[in-house]
This record gives structure tokens, C-alpha cells and sequence, in this order.
């Protein structure tokens, strides 16, 4: 069974004025599709066409490059697409936010290490929270298309929301201001999805 490009959950301008909807479009179908398109070409006829994109994952260090980069790119943004929705932002709630405080102490405090994750990473990458191995939470980054589900990764856990740091992500409407980027991404957090994933990652 080959990889297929998940429909976007919304259309492209749901996410503007934080997100642009040109963004969206190219992001969406010319980057994504090229990751599971390059993905579906690098395993094709090896034993990883039966696995899901989570077992390639957390065994990358078994595969060659192409696998690694594109497999991790179709996992990274199938998850960035829902974890944005309209109308997103404001603050979690329940279980989530009381292991974000317990974690980090504030919620305020959480972005202000997330927004740094994003911010520092050299080049492109991801800012990501998972839920560790111990079950608490913890805020990463990763080059390339990286993610803490593989065994190579240097914070190794659940992700249940990442940030999408690549100048593709952004550039057209942000140019080189990353920051700004990351500022206006928080108003489009669809936290009930973030919190979903959490409650999944605990079980
Ligand atoms: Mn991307």
C-alpha cells in the first residue's frame, strides 16, 4: 500500500490572516505530495511497504537518507496540518494544561521555551512537544524533517504538536522573520487536537 497525501482538514485561507492561503496551497500539495511521493519511489519493493509511517520512524536508523528525510516529512506535516485549525489559539485545558504547568510551570513559560526551540534551530527543522518515555512533557527541536519518534533523535518521545520552522512554511507572507512567524502561529494551535494526541500518548 503506498503512502497517500491526507486531505487538508480545512481550506487553504482557513489559517489567514496568520497563515496565508498561497502557503497553504504550495505547502500543502507541492511539498507534502512531493514527501510521500518520494517516500512511496525510496521504499518501493523493500519489506517498509507494509509498515505504517510510525514503525519506519522509530526504526529510521535501519534505512537509507531518502527514506529517513521524506518519511519523516510526510509524517511531520500529516500531523502539523491538524494540529491547526480556524479560529485556533487561546490556551488548552484539562489534563494537558496541568501537565504543561507541571512541566514548565506556566503555560506562558512553555512558549517562551517553544518559541526558543523554533527560533535557534539552524536552518529548517521543527519545534516540537512530546510526551517522553517518563510521560511528562517536553519541548525539542529537530533538523531537517526529523522527528522524536525516530531512535536517531536526540529527545526521543511522542510528538503531539510541532511548528513547522521551514522557510517554506512561511516565507511568502514572513520572508526571513521567523519569529513573527511563530508569534502569529500560536492564534491557529487547534489545542483539542493537541490534547487528543496527548490523552493517546499516555495510553
Ligand atoms: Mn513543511
Amino acid at each position: 500500500m503506498a503512502f497517500e497525501l491526507p486531505k487538508l482538514p480545512y481550506a487553504f485561507e482557513a489559517l489567514e490572516p496568520h497563515i496565508d492561503a498561497r502557503t497553504m496551497e504550495i505547502h500543502h500539495g507541492k511539498h507534502h505530495q512531493a514527501y510521500v511521493t518520494n517516500l512511496n519511489n525510496a521504499i518501493a519493493n523493500t519489506d517498509a511497504e507494509k509498515l505504517s509511517i510510525e514503525d519506519i520512524c522509530k526504526n529510521i536508523s535501519k534505512y537509507p537518507m531518502p527514506v529517513r528525510n521524506n518519511g519523516g516529512g510526510h509524517y511531520n506535516h500529516s500531523l502539523f496540518w491538524t494540529i491547526m485549525k480556524q479560529g485556533g489559539g487561546g490556551a488548552p485545558s484539562g489534563a494537558l494544561a496541568d501537565a504543561i504547568n507541571a512541566a514548565f510551570g506556566t503555560f506562558d513559560e512553555f512558549k517562551t521555551k517553544f518559541n526558543a526551540a523554533g527560533a535557534t534551530r539552524f536552518g529548517s527543522g521543527w519545534a516540537w512537544l512530546l510526551v517522553g518515555a517518563d510521560g511528562k512533557l517536553a519541548v525539542s527541536s529537530t533538523p531537517n524533517q526529523d522527528n522524536p519518534l525516530m531512535d536517531i533523535a536526540e529527545v526521543k518521545g511522542t510528538p503531539i504538536m510541532g511548528c513547522d520552522v521551514w522557510e517554506h512554511a512561511y516565507y511568502l507572507h514572513y520572508q526571513n522573520r521567523r519569529p513573527d512567524y511563530m508569534t502569529a502561529w500560536w492564534n491557529v494551535v487547534n489545542w483539542d487536537e493537541v490534547a487528543r494526541r496527548f490523552a493517546a500518548a499516555g495510553k
